[in-house]
């Protein structure tokens, strides 16, 4: 679906969706009581970097039905290409209007991934948020392949409306894409470190840093181990600036 799409801007080859929060919503709105999975992916520029050197990545990306950009290297990437993106939205932003919405619904999420304790306290602190959310269930995001099979059956048998798959990108798109027939849920999106965040093991970034683009440079000072996935944005910038045009 939406492959080849005018609302779409490629960056490095990557689409992305020419819309905003609400407008994202809105497309979220109509497309997840249609039949089938709706996927939802929102790639960072460390991803984009990543699909930009493999092909099936990048094939796993534009198949998705909404995809956001995450990440402010993304908006100035845009910029230089000269096709600007609305603005970014990030996936836990967006998750949490999902939330809103399966809340107003009377719809149910199964929130899969993380470290075992964390989706289920995630899920406890998000009821208080959100009281007459249905939590279908939780589930750790450790496994070995051969009980993949088993967690999609304990999800379908959960009868979620909605998935969140938090097992860091891309692994959880790749999740999402292998078994998008086979899943009964009506929607699903990758959250990476969101039920992180949610169960309070994770602080996020104030919001002097999310409204000046630093988000990156909190995580950072929290997690001082990513310094070598976040030079890759530095090397993502020069990227676009030497062969953005083209794409
Ligand atoms: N994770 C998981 N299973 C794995 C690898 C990672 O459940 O095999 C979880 C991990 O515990 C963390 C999240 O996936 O909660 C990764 O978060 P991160 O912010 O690193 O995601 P990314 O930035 O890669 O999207």
């Amino acid at each position: 679906m939406n492959a080849e799409n005018e609302n779409r801007v490629k960056i490095l080859g990557v689409p992305m969706d020419l819309i905003d929060s609400g407008q994202a919503m809105a497309l979220f709105e109509e497309k997840f009581p249609e039949p089938g999975l709706t996927m939802i992916v929102t790639p960072n520029p460390e991803i984009v970097l990543a699909a930009n050197k493999d092909e099936s990545l990048k094939t796993l990306i534009s198949g998705a039905d909404i995809i956001l950009p995450d990440g402010v290297g993304l908006l100035y990437a845009s910029k230089i290409i000269g096709h600007p993106l609305k603005e970014r939205v990030t996936g836990i932003d967006f998750l949490m209007d999902i939330l809103d919405y399966l809340e107003k619904n009377g719809k149910s999420v199964f929130f899969f991934g993380s470290k075992p304790g964390v989706a289920r306290d995630a899920a406890r602190n998000l009821q208080k948020k959100y009281p007459a959310l249905k939590v279908a269930g939780t589930r750790n995001g450790y496994f070995k392949p051969e009980e993949e099979e088993e967690i999609v059956r304990e999800i379908n048998e959960s009868g979620a409306d909605f998935l969140c798959v938090a097992l860091g990108a891309p692994k959880q798109e790749q999740f999402i894409e292998k078994y998008r027939k086979e899943l009964r849920c009506g929607g699903a999106i990758g959250v990476g470190g969101s039920l992180d965040v949610f169960s309070g093991n994770l602080k996020r970034a104030p919001e002097f840093y999310r409204n000046h683009g630093l988000e990156w440079l909190y995580r950072l000072i929290q997690e001082p181990s990513r310094y070598k996935r976040m030079m890759q944005l530095p090397v993502f910038m020069v990227k676009v600036i030497l062969h953005g045009r083209k794409q």
